[in-house]
């Protein structure tokens, strides 16, 4: 197997970084203006977590490419970390929203639409009752609510490295055996603001441990789990074969309800891992690409939830807000639902999604490198070590910073974007075969300078 010398990571990653800084001078100069009015420099704070010294400012997006104000055109594979996955701009969605701008964007009252949503993703993910709300975050912090209503229940279970959104109750982490703050991104950078004392709200095990589980859920204490299927947060973790059937089985058995968090695992096909591995969750959440990168969000629940939950509180306060569920929303998921979240599109993606992964994997083959490859659906994902993670703490260990920072620089600065927090590919259905070969061609040129 090869080793990576550490100082030809130093070298190379000094050289691509002068490379971005002297290719960029707009997106500089803008970032240095962008301090004295923006927090940090930026309108959300994730976007200071890509590589380079300063972000790159975007002048336009279309299908699968990004354009910077510097002229540089980039093949996007972050997709706005999912928002975006089924391309910049797809031309479904936007017909849809240019058709209800014209015709009102919130009123606070119902429209037709939300019925043919709610009906389609019934028919998606199993569950009969829906809400709709502008992002994931706001889904689950809304199914933990209803979750606390219906068990009459305080604790939350999830496990560690997941990401759920910003929510006190899971920005959570587990550090020798205790509930902790989230760590970001292995960097242990703080998050800002967190309630004091995370034990108070949450209990969290590492995914893939069946005795931990059972052990955390028997005080009968927990109101629900919330999960993804198979983690994407700490890069593609897969659950072990019988994992989602003990999962089941031991919530059930310790009246626990269970919430799937289907925002990233969407990428394996139009119902999410709900549809494609029949997993019967009592809610499930859904935000980020639904409206095709419009804000929505949705959560579903179960008949028997919904009964208790009725019964006891005709719906009540506290499961939305002023802009969820509006008509803009609302007739743009219908729209991309119907035309962009299908099987077609599926099989487009998960066809780039493979050749994507085969360039990669022959790269490393070819250089020998102990580096594990993973992919689900059209979401890409490698690691540098040998095996693939089987829980949030083996994902920790194993990330690499330096390596992962240089190879992001690398393709950058020869037009592809990855997602920053890890090195992980999303494989938009724009995506062309061309494209496929450019992105092959770059990653085994990184590798081939990596090992000298
Ligand atoms: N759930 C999962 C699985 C996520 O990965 C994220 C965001 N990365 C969220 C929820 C929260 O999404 P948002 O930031 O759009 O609220």
């Amino acid at each position: 197997m090869t080793t990576i010398d550490r100082s030809r990571i130093k070298m190379l990653t000094r050289r691509e970084e002068s490379r971005y800084v002297a290719e960029r001078p707009k997106s500089r100069a803008l970032f240095e203006r962008a301090k004295t009015s923006l927090l940090g420099g930026v309108p959300m704070n994730w976007m200071t977590q890509w590589v380079g010294s300063f972000p790159i400012f975007i002048n336009e997006g279309n299908g699968a490419y990004l354009t910077d104000v510097d002229g540089h055109r980039y093949l996007d594979l972050c997709m706005g970390d999912t928002g975006a996955m089924f391309g910049h701009s797809p031309r479904a969605t936007v017909e849809a929203v240019m058709r209800q701008v014209q015709r009102g964007l919130t009123f606070m009252l119902p429209t037709e639409d939300a019925i043919w949503v709610a009906e389609e993703l019934t028919r998606r993910f199993g569950l009969p009752y829906w809400q709709f709300y502008m992002t994931a975050t706001d889904a689950n912090r809304f199914a933990i609510r209803v979750a606390r209503e219906v068990t009459g229940r305080n604790l939350v279970l999830v496990f560690d490295r997941c990401y759920h959104g910003n929510l006190d109750e899971t920005l959570v982490s587990l550090k020798d055996g205790e509930v902790c703050h989230w760590m970001d991104r292995d960097r242990e950078e703080r998050v800002v603001g967190l309630l004091p004392n995370p034990a108070s709200t949450t209990r969290v095990i590492q995914f893939n441990d069946l005795d931990a589980l059972e052990k955390a859920l028997s005080p009968q204490d927990i109101a629900c789990v919330v999960c993804e299927p198979a983690m994407t947060n700490a890069g593609i973790i897969y659950p072990d074969t019988g994992y989602h059937e003990a999962l089941r089985e031991i919530t059930q058995r310790f009246g626990t309800l269970l919430v799937i968090d289907e925002t990233h695992t969407i990428c394996a096909g139009p119902g999410g891992l709900t549809q494609a591995w029949e997993l019967k969750p009592d809610i499930v959440t859904l935000g980020k690409p639904i409206a095709g990168g419009l804000p929505a969000a949705c959560m579903g629940l179960s008949r028997e939830i919904t009964e208790k939950f009725l019964v006891r509180d005709h719906l009540g306060e506290g499961i939305g807000g002023t802009l969820s569920g509006n008509a803009l929303a609302l007739a743009t998921m219908k729209a991309t639902l119907e035309n962009i979240i299908t099987e077609p599109t599926y099989r487009r993606a998960i066809h780039i999604a493979e050749q994507l992964a085969d360039g990669i994997d022959k790269a490393i083959k070819a250089a020998d490198l102990p580096w594990y490859l993973n992919r689900l659906g059209c979401r890409v994902e490698y690691g540098f070590c040998p095996t693939s993670p089987k829980n949030g703490a083996e994902a920790r260990a194993a990330f690499d910073v330096e390596l992962d920072n240089l190879l992001h620089l690398f393709l950058i600065n020869r037009g592809i974007l990855l997602t920053p927090f890890h090195s992980m590919e999303l494989a938009s259905p724009e995506i062309t075969d061309e494209d496929v070969d450019f992105h092959n061609r770059v990653f085994s040129e990184f590798v081939n300078e990596l090992v000298g």
